[in-house]
């Protein structure tokens, strides 16, 4: 379906991508380690055993500075950074399983950064080695790993696959050179190629391209070859995002020049020929920016009601728990978040102290908690059923803007529920807006004069 231009255009503002909610600018820092432990220890003892938990690691290095990344990364060529972080993150992990109260049943886990593949893979075997010594692997897990096609080798994909992993994502974002060279990113078509063809050899079942459209020197006729040149590795999953220009908190993003830019109607022109080829070449579009072959499980996820959101986009989770450990990491209980400490040396010290190195949070009340369920209702399965009990703070808070999205035909509602329809499904990031009751109770908070969220294009 392509969507009219000027509704696009109308709906291109400022929203959260809703990896959370509360969203994270809602955060605050009176989530402290205590607290925060005993509400792990409870949810821990409610879910492990029941159906295990999902770990996050966030590996921060990088060889190179990507100018348009907005990650929490560390970029240095010293590798000798490895064994520090290792020893680390392996001593976090050893003080949560001191606190745990049984062994932890790992079902899910994710090596994100940064640039996993920056560690040699005898590095990476002695992570998971240290990991999985005290904890079950759960028969029906689920792992996967971040790779830089430009650092992925055969050895990486084969060391991680004797460990279980059967998903790896590649960060590919353009194959253009004049966009590579402006972004500092050179990767060679040959690299990608090289880096599917060594997973798809050794076994893995999904290969994940994560592709931005809004890169300074993108256009139409670019952004074309790039998508045509993707599928033709035919990854089983594409994450196709935003470009979000936000150089006040990003700022290897003031190194390009600025009018290299696409304007915002170029933008989301970018955006309607990539969803375009997508869709034309067989991948559904699952929602906010993820499409997907029928044969792969974020697709089965989708089609059959269980799809899930979180910070990594959209998952097939099947544990209420996720553990981030690693600078930076964001923990999920089910019904509070748990951020660590940004800075690498913040991050050191304090598990060097012992100490659990949470910096900030959110423990969730039950009107969050039902907010919450909405926007992932809306977020992964495109409608939501309301419960009478919050009749009132649905009348006085989101009905009005609901009403506004279905005169634009985006969604049908009436007191029991929520459809969104198929022009809608183009736009679940604002639909989801109407849902969040710390957005519409509250000024947007403001760092300097900027937003805080990209815009939805
Ligand atoms: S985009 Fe990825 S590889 Fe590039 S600097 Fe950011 S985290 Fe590192």
């Amino acid at each position: 379906m392509q969507v009219d231009f000027n509704l696009l255009k109308k709906y291109n503002v400022p929203v959260p991508r809703y990896t959370s909610y509360p969203t994270v600018p809602f955060w605050n820092e009176s989530v402290n380690v205590s607290n925060w432990i005993q509400l792990f220890q409870q949810q821990f003892m409610k879910h492990n055993s029941a159906e295990g938990i999902s770990l996050y690691l966030h590996l921060p290095f990088c060889e190179s500075l990507c100018t348009y990344c907005g990650c929490n990364k560390k970029i240095t060529t010293n590798h000798n950074v490895e064994s520090l972080y290792l020893e680390t993150i392996l001593k976090e992990w050893e003080m949560y399983v001191a606190i745990m109260g049984e062994k932890p049943v790992i079902r899910e886990l994710h090596l994100g950064g940064g640039t996993p593949t920056f560690f040699s893979p005898e590095n990476l075997q002695k992570l998971l080695n240290g990991l999985f010594k005290n904890a079950t692997i759960h028969p029906q897990h689920e792992f996967g790993v971040e790779g830089h096609p430009n650092n992925t080798t055969r050895e990486h994909l084969q060391t991680l696959y004797d460990l279980g992993f059967r998903r790896v994502s590649y960060g590919v974002q353009d194959h253009d050179a004049k966009v590579q060279h402006i972004i500092n990113r050179i990767q060679p078509f040959e690299k990608v190629k090289l880096a599917v063809e060594n997973a798809r050899a050794i076994g893995y079942d999904s290969v994940n391209f994560d592709l931005i459209y809004g890169l300074p020197m993108q256009t139409g006729e670019s952004i074309e070859k790039t998508i045509l040149q993707s599928i033709s590795l035919k990854p089983d999953r594409v994450a196709f995002y935003s470009y979000a220009h936000v150089p006040w908190t990003s700022r290897g993003q003031r190194l390009f020049d600025e009018n290299d830019l696409p304007t915002a109607d170029d933008k989301m022109k970018l955006y309607q020929i990539g969803k375009s080829l997508f869709t034309s070449n067989g991948y559904t579009d699952i929602g906010m920016d993820h499409f997907s072959l029928a044969s792969d499980s974020l697709y089965a996820a989708w089609n059959e009601g269980w799809l899930h959101r979180n910070f990594m986009g959209y998952t097939t989770q099947k544990t209420n728990m996720i553990l981030g450990l690693g600078v930076s990491s964001i923990s999920d209980s089910g019904i509070g978040f748990a951020q660590n400490h940004k800075a690498l040396h913040d991050y050191y010290e304090s598990v060097n102290n012992n100490e659990f190195p949470v910096t900030k949070g959110y423990f969730l009340n039950e009107e969050d908690q039902a907010f919450r369920q909405y926007i992932l209702n809306i977020s992964c399965q495109a409608k939501t059923t309301f419960h009478e009990e919050h009749l009132d703070l649905l009348q006085q808070y989101s009905f009005p803007e609901l009403r506004k999205l279905e005169e634009d035909g985006l969604i049908e509602f009436d007191e029991t529920g929520l459809t969104v329809t198929n022009l809608g499904r183009n736009f679940i990031r604002n639909i989801c807006k109407a849902f969040d009751l710390h957005l519409l109770r509250a000024q947007v908070p403001q760092q300097g004069a900027q937003p805080i969220f990209s815009k939805a294009i």
